[in-house]
């Protein structure tokens, strides 16, 4: 394979991806368990994906790019044998997506061997690595999930423990992690104090399970306990479950867009339902932007939901009127915009006979750079819908994301040059409502502890160090918001 880290920006990459881990008591095998975990949590990331096991302390892995389905199959899984595993799927952007990047990463250090799965951005890996280079590390990858290995591995050359090193280290972290760490005999479960990106338990007999998404624990059998809670670090080993929480507490700022587009609707996050979330915002806009209109239709998949909610509210009947074709991965994943135009056009396609004649309400989850909108309306037009009006279960997207959610740069963000009656024209919508930033809190029925909006409202739960905001200038963006964004220097 052609590698080179020269096209790899390593501020410049962005993770979304999803982790499972498992510490079996004997009755499941932990390799198979992460394949089916990972398989639910294949919408999360479609890139590259990886098990690493540990038997009796002997650590072994297998990973590639591709789905969970094509990477894996019965004799590789069968010689991954051992009581522990963790494994990952991953998204990254474009130059990120080489197996170099791909996880879990498997690492030997003076003390043994460590494996690592990561969710989430860190917001100060760049100075870390900097730091770290400059007294003459060497780093394998471009991502900033090996910053994290290191920072564990050093801690442990002076702690007692792996689970003090990971206690130590992560203080040194900053922004998004959900992670699982492996050492020899220890399954280690840390989720960062803000708590920006999922990460649950469950249990099948005593064999103990984490997993970005409570589905993945439904996909192989467990049953769910809790979520990790904010900063808090979670120990199993042969003495059982034990867990360490945070001496400070963070404001909790789980990414609300987990709710809105990028969690499973059969998951449950801290506590509120995914598909009832989404429901309730098509409620919402079914209050706020109501109309006369024949049927009420989703963009498959997370706009479906929100359609039953605005129909609920509306009483406008919901009808299926697009249809997904599953076997292709999320617009996203196309690294260019030509790519990702046709994507949409080979992924959905119209029931016509439903369409035909009628005025429709369609909903989608959001609105990134307007491509998949222009589609949309162009394709249900072309179906012969009398009126096509558009509404998106998310406000406008208007800053970038730090902590690990795939956000393009503000110049290419649609909403950041354009009114909203404008793009509903470039869209060719009849007319186009946004569910209204002030109503998240609703959305989530009022039961969430904390969330970040940053996306929406430019308000940053976490500061970002000046050499992140630099890497995302290099990256190509107008990037105009660091009077929002706290930097660390300046505070
Ligand atoms: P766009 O076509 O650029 O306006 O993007 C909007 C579409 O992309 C919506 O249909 C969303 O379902 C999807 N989408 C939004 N945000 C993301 C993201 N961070 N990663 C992948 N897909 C996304």
């Amino acid at each position: 394979m052609n590698f080179s880290f020269d096209n790899i920006p390593m501020e410049g990459l962005h993770e979304e991806c999803g982790v499972f881990g498992i510490y079996s008591d004997g009755t499941v095998n932990p390799a198979y368990a992460c394949y089916n975990g990972l398989l639910a949590l294949q919408h999360r990331g479609q890139e590259s994906c990886g098990i690493a096991v540990s038997d009796e302390g002997v650590m072994n892995y297998h990973k590639d790019m591709g789905l969970v389905s094509e990477v894996f199959n019965n004799s590789i899984l069968e010689s991954l044998s051992g009581q522990m595993a963790v494994s990952h799927v991953r998204y990254s952007t474009a130059g990120g997506s080489v197996l170099e990047n791909a996880q879990p990463l498997v690492m030997r250090y003076v003390k043994g061997t460590l494996a690592v799965a990561h969710n989430g951005n860190l917001t100060n890996a760049v100075e870390i690595r900097k730091e770290l280079e400059q007294r003459g590390a060497i780093f394998q990858t471009t991502i900033d999930s090996e910053v994290i290995c290191y920072v564990i591995a050093r801690e442990r050359l002076h702690s007692d423990s792996v689970e003090n090193a990971v206690v130590e280290g992560v203080k040194k972290l900053e922004g998004a992690y959900s992670l699982l760490v492996m050492s020899p005999r220890k399954l280690i479960a840390a989720r960062d104090p803000h708590g920006f990106r999922p990460l649950c338990m469950g249990k099948i007999n005593n064999s103990y399970v984490f997993a970005s998404e409570s589905s993945a624990l439904d996909a192989c059998g467990a049953e769910f306990i809790r979520d990790v809670e904010p900063g808090e670090i979670v120990i199993v080993d042969k003495d059982g479950v034990r867990s360490i929480m945070p001496e400070k507490k963070c404001n909790k700022s789980l990414c609300v867009f987990e709710y809105i587009y990028f969690a499973r609707t059969d998951s449950m996050i801290d506590g509120i339902s995914v598909y009832e979330a989404r429901k309730q915002a098509g409620r919402i806009l079914a209050r706020e932007f109501p109309v006369d209109a024949d049927i009420v239709i989703g963009v498959p998949e997370s706009g479906i939901d929100a359609a039953i909610g605005y129909s609920e509210e509306s009483g406008i009947p919901y009808e299926k009127g697009i249809v997904k074709n599953s076997y292709i991965g999320r617009t996203f994943i196309k690294p260019s915009q030509s790519e990702r135009m046709n994507a949409v056009k080979i992924k959905l396609n119209p029931i016509i006979d439903m369409i035909k004649g009628k005025r429709v309400v369609v909903i989608d989850d959001s609105i990134v750079r307007g491509t998949t909108i222009d589609r949309i309306t162009n394709m249900l037009r072309g179906a012969g819908a009398k009126e096509v009006h558009m509404r998106i279960s998310s406000p406008p997207f208007m800053w970038p994301c730090y902590y690990g959610t795939d956000i393009p740069s503000r110049g290419e963000l649609i909403a950041v040059n354009h009114t909203i009656d404008e793009i509903c024209k470039l869209s060719g919508a009849d007319t186009l409502g946004y569910l209204p930033p002030d109503s998240l809190d609703e959305m989530l029925g009022g039961r969430c502890s904390g969330y970040c909006d940053a996306c929406f409202s430019g308000n940053y739960p976490a500061a970002v160090t000046r050499l992140t905001l630099k890497g995302k200038e290099r990256g190509g963006m107008n990037f105009d918001n660091k009077e929002k964004c706290a930097s660390k220097e300046e505070e």
